[in-house]
């Protein structure tokens, strides 16, 4: 019985057995997130609790190797997955079609995670080639090189669909 950690940012970290999962649980240092059916856990102590399917960290982890090495390549396919293929400007929900630069290339901004967003077309040629500050505007979270995702196997991928998102090339 194998359950997905996720990150406290409900990002999928890795796949932990059920008896890790639970003594992070009963530690405090996880919440659970999703629950395997009604299955239940006996403890040696006669407690019982419910059987983790999903479980979120309390405070965020980062591995420094993880993201040298398994931080997915930008592109806009992968950049639309992060900002969940939505407008980042706060006030927005258009759908996300273009990539803006937030620092502008004519400005010397660079094409990284950090420096680009997704934004709806208007929001985009609104913005040309100004600074956020100067125009006011606020994004809906600040732009963040994505912790690369797990590499599960078909099975477990449907089996955390919610969670897991498709590989982004
Ligand atoms: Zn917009």
């Amino acid at each position: 019985m194998s359950v997905l950690l996720l990150n406290a940012s409900y990002e999928p970290l890795t796949v932990v057995s059920w008896k890790r999962a639970m003594t992070l649980v009963i530690s405090g240092r996880a919440e659970m997130v999703e629950q395997a059916g009604d299955r239940i856990i006996r403890s040696a102590g006669g407690a019982e609790f419910p059987l983790p399917h999903v479980v979120r960290l309390m405070t965020m982890v980062t591995f420094a190797g993880m993201r040298a090495h398994r931080s997915p390549r930008f592109s806009k396919a992968a950049l639309s997955a992060r900002d969940d293929r939505r407008c980042q400007v706060i006030t927005c929900d258009e759908r996300g079609s273009t990539v803006d630069h937030l620092v502008p290339r004519s400005r010397g901004g660079d094409t990284s995670w950090e420096n680009c967003v997704l934004m709806c077309p208007a929001h985009n040629s609104r913005k040309g080639d100004k600074l956020l500050h100067e125009l006011g505007w606020k994004l809906k979270r600040s732009p963040k090189t994505p912790v690369g995702a797990i590499v599960l196997t078909p099975a477990r991928s449907s089996e955390w669909s919610r969670w897991v998102a498709p590989a982004v090339s």
